[in-house]
């Protein structure tokens, strides 16, 4: 039985602003101990595994106090979930969504970034000797942040970085992906920045991009 209240690929919901919604009701359920842990069973996965279509796909922080799954109270088939360090559009995360949007032909892609991200501090660390790949992933940070108008050398700023990568991370990826610029300029995309803060657990769900280009 497919219950209507749960993000899933077989009700045929296609409005990303009723998607989003479901999401924030699954936020909900976990905030308030009501979680369903929904679409984990044996029937599930047999539905599930001559194919996935899910709706939405999520880029986070690797970050291990940012659960996904869990605090969407979501299960197998749900969400396509890309995680690196700092939520950050590099071409490994840039080509999954793509697949997502092109293949898969989700409608929601949800950039979340989180309180404390070690990522988006180590661009603020500047006399720090990173490894090559780390380094580059630190300037695409640090790039980010500086056009975004945030000055790395303001430890200040670190809180509030934290906060704006999640839109940084969404505008960088319209920019720079013709797939994922297309698809929201035509509304078949919707990119919804939110930040995650820990403690307390809450979700800042920020102004969207759809419809533009
Ligand atoms: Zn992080």
């Amino acid at each position: 039985m497919i219950e209507p209240d749960y993000i899933d690929s077989g009700q045929g919901l296609t409005n990303p602003h009723e998607i989003v919604a479901e999401l924030k009701r699954g936020f909900d359920r976990f905030l308030n101990n009501r979680t369903h842990h929904p679409h984990a069973t044996q029937a599930r996965r047999h539905q599930l595994a001559g194919g996935q279509h899910p709706q939405v796909a999520l880029l986070a922080c690797s970050d291990s106090r940012v659960p996904v799954e869990v605090i969407f109270d979501a299960g197998f088939g749900d969400l396509f979930v890309i995680r690196n360090a700092g939520n950050t559009n590099t071409f490994g995360s840039a080509g999954s969504i793509e697949y997502a949007v092109l293949d898969l032909n989700v409608s929601v892609l949800l950039v979340m970034s989180h309180q404390g991200c070690g990522a988006v501090k180590a661009a603020f660390l500047k006399d720090q000797v990173f490894s090559a790949s780390l380094t580059e992933l630190i300037s695409d940070i640090q790039s980010g942040l500086t056009s975004h108008g945030i000055s790395i050398d303001d430890d200040q700023a670190y809180p509030d970085a934290c906060i704006q990568h999640a839109i940084i991370t969404a505008k960088s990826l319209m920019e720079t992906s013709e797939p994922i610029r297309t698809a929201v300029a035509e509304k078949k995309l919707l990119i919804q920045p939110a930040f995650l803060q820990i403690d307390p657990l809450y979700i800042s769900w920020l102004d969207p991009f759809y419809g533009v280009s």
